[in-house]
This record gives structure tokens, sequence and C-alpha cells, in this order.
């Protein structure tokens, strides 16, 4: 069974581009980037793999047409990673064409960890190939985090630190969030020391705080990082952080394929619920 948008409506922007456009302009407005993403993962056959690389080029074809200041993050597992890897690496790198010479910017977001090596060595490969136009993201939950912040920030990579949305066993990630925190912050000092304009994605005070002071002690310019939340929370927040002359982005999931994502957003934070359940009563 298929739930209405009406319970999605929150976490999504909409279920098309054109619907979501009018809800994000207004992000740009107030100096807010975004990083838009067609919701979706894990495609089984080719055509609708094929299919889905042709959205993604429509996709940054309507952000130039609109003049939004916004990338996209996609899923390889959109582009056919379930299906064969070097079919996945070159519809990414039919993706990255357009990017290049539309001068747009792509981040392949993180999946669970059972594809977190194939998705670093495919980003290792496109980064070879399109530097600046590519970046990835890391999950500081992950055992394995600490030695590919430290070989991505080698390479001077454009990297996103979160903690990790997927449920993982303790052999291969951290159970308990002081620990997660600690492991993040050790990660965003690698990041902001080697690598030119790090960005973290996250709703946590006591990151956003830590974040602000640590840059702050060591001379770090507000102009150097990008701190990201994601579509239908703390907007009030982002704007603040904004006003204060920190970069800010939004990420903003639209389409008809919601559900996994909305379900994660859901487990994260009871509030979410709460969230959740208040929009359906609003108009
Ligand atoms: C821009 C962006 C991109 C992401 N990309 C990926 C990705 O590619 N792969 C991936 O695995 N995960 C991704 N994530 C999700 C991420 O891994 C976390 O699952 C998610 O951000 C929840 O962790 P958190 O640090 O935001 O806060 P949580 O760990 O959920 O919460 C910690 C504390 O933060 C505060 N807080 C959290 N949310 C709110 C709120 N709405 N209002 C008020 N206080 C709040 C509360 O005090 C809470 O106790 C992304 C997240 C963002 C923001």
């Amino acid at each position: 069974m298929k739930l209405p948008f009406i319970f999605a409506k929150r976490f999504v922007a909409g279920e098309s581009f054109t619907e979501s456009v009018p809800k994000i302009e207004h992000l740009n407005e107030k100096d807010i980037k975004l990083t838009l993403d067609l919701l979706g993962e894990n495609v089984k056959n080719r055509q609708k793999a094929d299919e889905t690389v042709e959205n993604y080029i429509k996709l940054l074809r309507g952000i130039d047409e609109h003049g939004l200041e916004s990338s996209i993050s996609i899923k390889l597992t959109m582009m056919g990673l379930d299906i064969d890897r070097n079919y996945c690496r070159d519809n990414l790198f039919k993706l990255m064409e357009v990017a290049r010479e539309q001068n747009q910017f792509i981040r392949i977001d993180m999946e669970g960890s059972e594809n977190t090596q194939v998705t670093l060595d495919i980003f290792n490969e496109a980064f070879d190939e399109f530097g600046s136009h590519i970046g990835t993201v890391v999950q500081s939950m992950l055992h394995r985090t600490k030695d590919d912040v430290d070989a991505l920030a080698e390479k001077g990579a454009d990297i996103r630190l979160v903690k990790g949305a997927y449920k993982e066993p303790a052999d291969i990630a951290l159970q308990n969030m002081p620990a997660i925190r600690e492991a993040f912050k050790e990660e965003a000092k690698v990041l902001l020391e080697k690598t030119s304009f790090p960005r973290f994605g996250t709703h946590d005070d006591e990151l956003i705080e830590w974040l602000k002071t640590y840059t702050t002690e060591n001379n770090i310019p507000k102009d150097q990082f990008e701190i990201q939340m994601l579509y239908g929370l703390r907007e009030d927040t982002m704007v603040r952080l904004t006003q204060e002359g920190y970069n800010t982005r939004i990420y903003v999931p639209f389409g008809t394929d919601w559900f996994p994502y909305f379900s994660r957003r859901l487990m994260e934070r009871k509030e979410n619920v709460w969230f959740m359940l208040s929009t359906m009563f609003k108009k």
C-alpha cells in the first residue's frame, strides 16, 4: 500500500521538480544554498537506471533554467550499482560530463556499509577525471571512516561529514552517540586542516556549537566551511547561522519514491513523528 504524499510533505519538497521549486526558492533568497536530491534507491534494472540518469540530467538543466543556487546529490544504487559496477560508473561519468559542461557540482551520497568501498572507489575514479565538480560523503559512525578521511583529505576531495543514517552492526559501526560525536569532531578537525572547503551535515547543537568554537579558536574563517541540514528541519537555525556569516546549505529531497528517506527521518528522532503529524493538519 502506498501512503499518500501528505505524510511526507514535512521532509520532502514535492513529488516533482516543478512542484518543489516554489517551496525552495525562498531559501536561496535568504542566502541559503541548496542540494537537490531526486529520491529513490536500489534500482534493479537497466531501463530504470537509464531513466534515472536522464532525470538527473533534466534536473541539472532545470536548476540552470530556474537560476537556483543548487548542486545535486545522487545515490549510486539509483544509477545501477546493484546491477553492475562498471555500468554504474559509466552512468555516473555520463552525468558528470553534463555537470562539467554546465559548471555544476554533484555529490555522491553515502549509503549502507555494504556499498562504502565501492562508492569510494567510483568516487576516486570520477574525482581523477572531474576534480572539483564531484564530492562525496563519509559517516563518522563507521570504524573505517578515520582512515577514509585521511585518504580523502590527502587528495583534497570535497567531503560532507555526517553521522550516518543506516543501521549497522557493532563490528562495523560505533553504537552510541557520545562515541559517534567524538569521532565526528576528530574527523572534522582533519577535514578543516587539510581540505579547502569541508561540509558538515548535522542538526546536532552540540556539534554545531563545537564547530563554531573550534573554528574561532583556531582562526579558521567562516567562509572556509559549510553547515548543511535537511529540508523541513531547523530552518530557523539555518537562517540564524547564515545571518551570523556561516555558509549554509539545505538538502532538499523530492520525487515520488520518498518512502525509504521518509522512514529514516522518522526512525532518527521521535520528535519527527510529531512534526509529520502536525504538518498533516496544516493546509
Ligand atoms: C545535509 C545532510 C546530508 C546527509 N547525507 C547523508 C548521507 O549521504 N548518508 C548518510 O548515511 N546520512 C546522511 N545524512 C544523515 C545523517 O547521517 C544523520 O542520520 C542525520 O543528520 C541525523 O544526525 P544529526 O547529527 O543531524 O542529529 P541526531 O543524531 O539525529 O540528533 C542529535 C541531537 O541533535 C538535536 N537535533 C537533531 N535534530 C533536531 C531537530 N530537527 N530540531 C532540533 N534539534 C535537533 C537534538 O538535540 C538531538 O538529540 C545527512 C544529513 C544531512 C544534514
